[in-house]
């Protein structure tokens, strides 16, 4: 979709600064921590008599939560008076669930996350580019979500090494499975400087930070990256690294790639952010927890974030599965490698990967099914100290075709992975209510205000997300402590999860009683200041 020309051009750029400038305004009044007890207002939603779990103050009491517009205006012990009114009797109310890592960027996949509890869905690890595209073409559609992306390095790797302009979507990066010189080679001090120079571009068209997936071109040289994350300090904006090698087998292990970034972010400074640690570290989480730990004790800014499941899922081309990747993923087979449901042997693999190299599939790295030790792996990295929820959730497909605009329900033989409807009920399901490895408070804080401060020290809106306060954004989720659960599966995953009786955005129910409203598309851009220099 090519930008509009001339005046329109420059108006619609000067909505966006003005829309920031009054988000700065209103985001720089602190938040107060103080409760409203005045009924006498009447307010335009309120969420009445619920258990209000805040994990920032600590709150975890009945009240009822006044919305205006899409503010938080009261939180009460006694009852306010709302021109709507949702009873929350027997149900818990929580910040909405920030999730940091969403490939899904369109509608269907946007609806799958509601109903899973999510009220902003980010896309910071791939990231796009060029950022204004990205920003306008959701704008266009509109979405139930908050919305927003980080800017790519690995598009403008392509980009550099190929000739392939990139256009904003994530069909880029499929095309571009094709091609294999952009994996593998070094660049250039020129074509560095010129990757440097678009993603520099992006940072200034309010991106969120450098999605940087290292993993997928891994044949890049160190001194690119030490680019890379000088510039994210230059900017004061985090990285979102998935991780250049995924090998319990050194060298070019996991270990080492983890090790990579801590140096970048001991040497640069910058805030380094490591995607689904669960995936990345495969079964060598105990040592890199260990490294993990040790760094942060240095007080480097890292962070990290992990789904519940021992499956991921990427392109059948993926260099991941190349050479002796068998081994370097601890004992794995063609068979671990699934394409909708259904299992791959050698041969079929190997068809697949020169035939169709861009396909998505899923890849068990853990069994946490079969065996106990797999499952205290995929623990270690879930509840790592401090570690974000994020779904890593995809595009829902249909014989290996993208389904996008307003298609709901989603046909019955709907695919992806089961994450991308089920990361957040399942993490509260599987390790808060049935297995109790953590307090219903903690496991909220991973799916809220750690997502939301990961964000914050770049992107002001942040500030307000991720908390149940007066001043805060009336992003919330109502639900069922009982009966919450994730219900997709690796076979069937198409199945929305259950539990959650309201997903509010904005002060907008997106959930009303368990089912979606579909008309309903309050979500916003969540984005940096786009700079000023061009006006
Ligand atoms: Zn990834």
């Amino acid at each position: 979709m090519p930008l509009p020309d001339g005046s329109e051009w420059v108006a619609k750029h000067l909505q966006i600064l003005v829309a920031m400038l009054a988000v700065a305004l209103v985001a720089a009044v602190p938040l107060s921590h103080a409760e409203s007890t005045s009924d006498e207002d009447t307010f335009d939603l309120v969420i009445a008599n619920g258990r209000v779990i805040d994990p920032e103050t600590g709150l975890d009491d009945l009240r009822s939560v006044g919305i205006r517009a899409d503010r938080i205006a009261a939180i009460s012990r006694t009852p306010l008076r709302g021109r709507a009114v949702l009873d929350a009797s027997g149900l818990v109310v929580a910040p909405g669930f920030i999730d940091l890592h969403a490939h899904g960027q369109d509608l269907p996949a946007a609806r799958m996350q509601a109903f899973d509890g999510v009220t902003t869905a980010l896309e910071l690890e791939s990231g796009r580019l060029p950022l204004p595209v990205a920003y306008e073409r959701v704008a266009l559609e509109g979405r139930p979500l908050n919305y927003g992306f980080s800017v790519s390095w690995l598009f403008a790797r392509i980009a550099e090494k190929e000739a392939m302009e990139p256009d904003g979507s994530i069909t880029f990066f499929q095309d571009a499975q094709r091609r294999t010189g952009w994996q593998h080679t070094l660049a250039s001090p020129g074509e560095t400087s010129r990757i440097i120079a678009r993603i520099e571009q992006g940072l200034q068209d309010g991106a969120l930070g450098i999605g940087i997936l290292a993993g997928y071109a891994p044949g890049h040289g160190r001194k690119e990256a030490f680019a890379v994350a000088q510039l994210a300090a230059k900017y004061g904006v985090p990285t979102f690294t998935h991780a250049r090698y995924m090998s319990v087998i050194e060298p070019q292990s996991s270990f080492e790639a983890i090790e990579e970034i801590v140096s970048l972010a001991a040497a640069t400074g910058a805030h380094m952010h490591i995607n689904h640690l669960n995936s990345i570290a495969v079964r060598d989480i105990p040592r890199i927890a260990e490294l993990l730990h040790g760094a942060q004790g240095r007080v480097l800014r890292i962070t990290t974030e992990a789904y519940p499941y021992g499956a991921g899922s990427t392109v059948v081309g993926a260099e991941l599965f190349r050479g002796n990747w068998r081994e370097r993923l601890g004992g794995a087979s063609a068979g671990d490698i699934e394409l909708a449901g259904i299992p791959f042997d050698d041969s079929t693999l190997a068809e697949a990967q020169e035939k169709t190299p861009g396909e998505w599939i899923v890849a068990h790295y853990l069994r946490p099914d079969r065996s106990a030790v797999d499952q205290d792996y995929l623990d270690q990295s879930v509840l790592f100290p401090g570690g974000a929820i994020a779904s890593d959730g995809m595009r829902w497909t249909l014989n290996g075709e993208v389904i996008t605009g307003d298609v709901w329900p989603l046909p019955p033989e709907a695919f992806a992975h089961p994450r991308s409807a089920g990361t957040f009920t399942r993490f509260l399901r599987d390790y808060v209510l049935e297995r109790k490895r953590e307090s219903l408070r903690e496991g909220l804080r991973r799916m809220t205000l750690i997502p939301a401060q990961i964000l914050e020290a770049s992107v002001l809106q942040m500030t307000k997300k991720g908390r149940v306060q007066v001043g805060a954004d009336a992003d919330l989720v109502v639900f069922d402590l009982a009966t919450v659960s994730d219900r997709g599966t690796y076979t069937q995953p198409n199945q929305t999860a259950v539990g959650m009786r309201y997903v509010i955005v904005s002060g907008v129910p997106v959930i009303r009683d368990g089912a979606l409203v579909r008309d309903a598309l309050p979500g916003r851009p969540i984005r940096r200041p786009v700079a000023t220099a061009n006006f």
